[in-house]
């Protein structure tokens, strides 16, 4: 059977996934479907961790931890791992979404990580996120909610009423980026007692789902453009497409962690941890209970740790972390045609000239000598 190429998959899973709760659930689907198992970090994992094993666990439904055990692994062995990021900078729904003007229903929103909002302006925008209903006995469930259509619009003003203005565009973020929802003369329609949201924002999102208007309690909406990504460029030489940062380099982990850990003696002789880390909260600084800066990374490695140790071995967290090995994936900004000079002379990244290893003489990468050593994967540095 043909395999689908890597640029085609890869336009694939940038479809599925217009939020990182969306890229997260594509995530576990591929694993899933290659035979890795879900863990809670509710339960202990001691007796539930096996060499040979491969596992998964998420949180917050937006950030994702994957590993396959080496058969030969004991604890205080490193961990070889992909890092990589499931946000992009986006426009979010406001707890209160509610506003209507001149006629208009129109959604309040918040920006998300540092976007260039412009490029929000005059799209076809969809809406999608996380929805938690309740259902009739009480329990409460989250749900993905994908509304693909152009639901929503942020217009800029007319030439005809912004002269002398050339191409500048001005963005005061509070009072320029309500989109428009629905006309206030349709909207009626539909009744008008949200307090929080326009009604007919809630019904979209209930058609969505195929659910119970009433059934919504919350939910972390945002909006999300419904051109689908695509390979372009005369030749086919382009992946053309929104949220690239990260879930390109989310995708590559993905795809090297389930390829590597596919074959069935692919883990007879090995002795680390193969793991993937796709956080959250990246665009705006990683500190959260999903992203990088908070303890998921460490509680990952300590608890592998502590599942294979004994218990009276106190140091094999400590042994594990200083005999592993990070890639932090993320991406560059390939030379602008338009605008080179913006680029350092040598150090422009290219086009089809590979990956690029970032360095930074004030340590804002670890990248040194040693751990940018790519020259041949099986040397060994001690
Ligand atoms: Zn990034």
């Amino acid at each position: 059977m043909a395999t689908t190429p890597y640029h085609e998959q890869m336009v694939e899973f940038l479809n599925s996934s217009w939020t990182c709760f969306h890229a997260i659930a594509e995530c576990k689907r591929r694993l899933v479907a290659d035979g890795y198992s879900e863990i809670d970090e509710r339960s202990p994992w001691r007796g539930a961790l096996v060499p040979g094993g491969k596992y998964y666990f998420t949180r917050n439904d937006s950030s994702i931890i994957a590993f396959a055990v080496g058969k030969k692994y004991v604890a205080g062995n490193g961990i070889v791992a992909i890092g990589a990021h499931s946000d992009s900078p986006c426009l979010k729904l406001k707890p209160k979404s509610k506003i209507t003007s001149a006629g208009y229903q129109q959604l309040g929103l918040q920006t998300y990580g540092g976007g260039l909002w412009n490029s929000w302006f005059d799209r076809d925008l969809g809406l999608a996120g996380k929805v938690l209903l309740q259902g009739t006995d009480g329990t409460i469930t989250a749900r993905l909610c994908c509304i693909n259509k152009a639901v929503c619009r942020i217009p800029t003003v007319a030439i005809h009423l912004a002269r002398g203005t050339g191409t500048e565009l001005k963005i005061n973020v509070e009072t320029d980026l309500p989109a428009v929802i629905a006309s206030c003369v349709k909207a009626q329609l539909d009744g008008d007692k949200g307090d929080a949201h326009h009604p007919i924002l809630l019904k979209l999102v209930a058609e969505n789902l195929q659910v119970d208007i009433d059934s919504i309690v919350d939910f972390e909406l945002q909006l999300c453009d419904v051109q689908p990504s695509t390979i372009g460029g005369a030749r086919d030489e382009f992946l053309i497409s929104g949220r690239l940062d990260n879930l390109c380099s989310s995708f590559c982990g993905l795809q090297a962690l389930i390829e590597s850990t596919q074959a069935t003696d692919a883990l007879d002789n090995e002795e680390s941890i193969r793991m993937l880390a796709v956080f959250d909260h990246e665009e705006i600084g990683s500190t959260s209970t999903s992203g990088a800066r908070g303890t998921l990374m460490m509680d990952s490695v300590s608890r592998i740790a502590k599942a294979f140790g004994s218990v009276e071995v106190d140091d094999v967290v400590e042994r594990s972390a200083q005999r592993s090995y990070i890639i932090s994936a993320d991406m560059a900004h390939g030379i602008h045609p338009n605008q080179p000079g913006k680029h350092e002379r040598n150090h422009g990244p290219m086009f089809h000239e590979g990956v690029v290893i970032k360095t930074n003489v004030n340590q804002r990468y670890a990248t040194n000598s040693i751990t940018s050593d790519v020259r041949d994967t099986h040397r060994r540095h001690n």
